[in-house]
């Protein structure tokens, strides 16, 4: 192993100084986040960024999410084991994975058939591909044949929130979603309650756009 990096050095450190000091308090969040090689999510060079503070590019004008970002959507899930999960643009396959470990079943789409089959190797490697599935489609029409979901989580930027999703979430289910202009989106959390959909801000973000048809042209 020598000259190797020791990644899981990286990783306890990534929790600790990236996660824990701001704000992400979920246990089972921390626990997922640490028992999955980040390294792997990422193109072999920039293997040796895959714990910074930030987005990395991964091809196709996409970015893997910074770490913060991704733990901070699960935590705002609030899972707690055997949810039925979809996962709108699965990019590099970790937000995915990441909620894998945190849910029962994952369904995971994405628009740009490269990265479906970059999201689906990342995932076969690293064993994380028990109970995710990554297809490809437009997300922005949710994904009928495993609905209703019981938590959504969209990794792009929508103008609004697509119809589709929320008909698709299951009563007391939750989405998260940026919404908003290109540049700088409102993090969205929106609880289906008693079939009364209820939308409150958590955060402010900048994710790449939502494609297709319910999407940025
Ligand atoms: N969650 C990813 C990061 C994804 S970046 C990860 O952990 O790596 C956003 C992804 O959404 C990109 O891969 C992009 O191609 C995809 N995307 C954009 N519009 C989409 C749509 N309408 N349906 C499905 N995927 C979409």
């Amino acid at each position: 192993m020598f000259g190797f990096p020791d990644y899981t050095i990286r990783r306890d450190e990534m929790v600790e100084t990236q996660l824990r000091a701001r704000g992400i308090t979920d246990k089972r969040v921390l626990a997922a986040v640490r028992s999955i090689r980040r390294e792997e999510f990422v193109p072999e060079e920039a293997r040796d960024r895959a714990y910074g503070d930030e987005p990395i590019p991964i091809g196709f004008g996409q970015t893997i999410s910074q770490p913060w970002i991704t733990a901070y959507m699960a935590q705002t899930l609030a899972l707690t084991g055997g949810e039925n999960i979809l996962d709108v643009g699965a990019g590099s396959g970790y937000h995915a994975a990441l909620l894998g470990r945190l849910a029962g079943k994952v369904t995971s789409i994405e628009i740009i058939p490269e990265l479906v089959e970059y999201a689906r190797e990342n995932l076969a490697r690293t064993g994380l591909d028990q109970n995710v599935t990554v297809i490809r489609g437009d997300g922005g029409a949710g994904a009928p044949d495993g609905a209703p979901f019981d938590a959504i989580s969209v990794a792009a930027g929508a103008p609004e929130v697509p119809a589709h999703l929320l008909d698709q979430l299951k009563d007391s289910g939750r989405l998260v979603i940026p919404v908003g202009p290109l540049e700088d989106q409102e993090l969205r959390l929106i609880v289906k309650q008693n079939g009364k959909v209820e939308s409150r801000v958590v955060g402010l973000c900048r994710f790449v756009p939502l494609r297709g048809q319910h999407g940025w042209r």
